[in-house]
């Protein structure tokens, strides 16, 4: 077992890395304050490949893995974990077209999507239905070569900018067995959207209710066979599990890079914050948090690749663990700096906002304690 990157690996984590030096870390706060989705930035991030991180490369798709991806979005989220986040979903996306859509829905969506001149949200959760998704109510009714679909989605992040909704729907009966994905361009007729919500953080990207009355949709945006949904939208968060974490990593490491150069120069009781024992030890807590969320997320995303009999099982362990640690330092880098962490232009209270609903989204981390639990009562059974 090698746990040092290839010279590919790096090089794309390089590239990654300069990208969000010169084009999001610089803006971040900025973006923050006005709830500015930077577009253009994301486009110029899927100009390089990273909008089709894990899509075939056929369709021109990068045709990147998992370990990969998850490179690729802490670099993106050490910048800005909102906008990584984003990319993130828009990689989900265009995943499940390319993995569960037929050849000519891979021709008619994923060109646009891949190099994300077209952005793509993925709409699941509803009011009623958060984390038991597989109660979802949103109605596909069939009238000849089209689905009327009415229906509401709730909280999905890029809607209102993104251009095309991988949207969950019912088409049979209660239960996730009768659940399908239609793939729905944002021009259909019939599909609007909620206010931009007001929220703890995030703020690089909106979120909205998607709604949906009497929408036509072509049968021919179904995403493979009806009542494949559930398990089509399950896929695809395996994935974003991943790149989730990975995103709370990028923060959570920007984080500890700023503690550690503030106590540095910061001095109390006459000398640097450094030499106190107890913040260095808060440090060294910190860094092996950090590192041993990097080895487990790498070990899952490479389970993933791997297509493991535990993949998933190990993309909710490294969603849950990744998340909740790197809060974590992310909250104690704030603490480190006294005060000034509390102030925006120091830049950490942003990654502690932005951070926390990691831990609720794709998934809260209770539902991820509940996949987890089950696969090991299933195995111990
Ligand atoms: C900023 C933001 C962006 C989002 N983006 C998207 C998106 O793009 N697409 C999308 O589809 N969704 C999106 N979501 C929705 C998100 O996935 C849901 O909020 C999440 O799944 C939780 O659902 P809920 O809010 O309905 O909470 P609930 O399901 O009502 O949960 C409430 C609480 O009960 C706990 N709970 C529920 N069931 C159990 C159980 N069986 N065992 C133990 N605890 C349980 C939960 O963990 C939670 O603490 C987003 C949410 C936010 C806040």
């Amino acid at each position: 077992m090698d746990f040092t990157l290839t010279e590919e690996q790096a090089a794309i984590r390089q590239m990654a890395q300069d990208f969000t030096r010169e084009e999001i870390a610089p803006f971040a706060l900025e973006w923050d304050r006005e709830k500015h989705f930077p577009v253009e930035t994301i486009r110029n991030a899927g100009a390089l490949g990273m909008g089709a991180i894990y899509v075939r490369d056929d369709i021109g798709g990068t045709g990147l893995g998992r370990v990969e991806s998850a490179l690729i979005i802490e670099a993106l989220a050490s910048g800005c974990p909102a906008v990584a986040s984003y990319i993130s979903i828009h990689n989900m996306c265009a995943w499940m077209i390319d993995r569960f859509g037929n050849q000519q829905q891979r021709e008619q969506w994923l060109p646009g999507l891949v190099t994300m001149e077209r952005l793509a949200s993925y709409c699941l959760t509803e009011p009623g239905s958060g984390s038991d998704a597989a109660a979802l109510k949103t109605r596909a009714v069939r009238e000849g070569d089209h689905y009327v679909v009415s229906g509401q989605k709730q909280f999905i992040s890029g809607a209102g900018a993104s251009d095309v909704y991988v949207v969950m729907v019912r088409t049979g009966d209660d239960g996730s067995k009768g659940i399908s994905t239609l793939v729905v361009p944002a021009d259909t007729p019939g599909l609007s959207f909620g206010a931009d919500e007001r929220k703890m953080g995030w703020h690089a990207q909106p979120t909205r209710a998607v709604i949906l009355d009497g929408a036509r949709v072509p049968v021919a945006n179904r995403l493979g066979e009806e009542g494949d949904g559930f398990k089509i939208a399950m896929a695809g968060l395996d994935g974003g599990r991943l790149n989730i974490a990975a995103a709370s990593l990028g923060g959570a490491q920007s984080a500890f890079d700023k503690a550690l150069a503030y106590m540095g120069e910061r001095r109390a009781f006459g000398q640097p914050l450094t030499a106190f024992q107890a913040l260095q030890f808060s440090l060294a807590d910190m860094a092996g948090n950090l590192e041993m969320c990097r080895t487990f997320l790498w070990r899952a995303a490479a389970a993933l690749d791997a297509k493991a009999h535990d993949a998933t099982t190990l993309c909710a362990m490294a969603k849950r663990l990744v998340t909740d640690r790197c809060y974590e330092v992310a909250n104690n880098a704030l603490q480190l700096h006294g005060g000034y962490g509390y102030l925006a232009e120091y830049g950490i209270e942003k990654i502690v906002r932005d951070l926390r609903v990691h831990q609720i989204l794709e998934g809260t981390n209770e539902i991820m304690n509940v996949i987890i639990a089950r696969s090991l009562i299933g195995r111990a059974s």
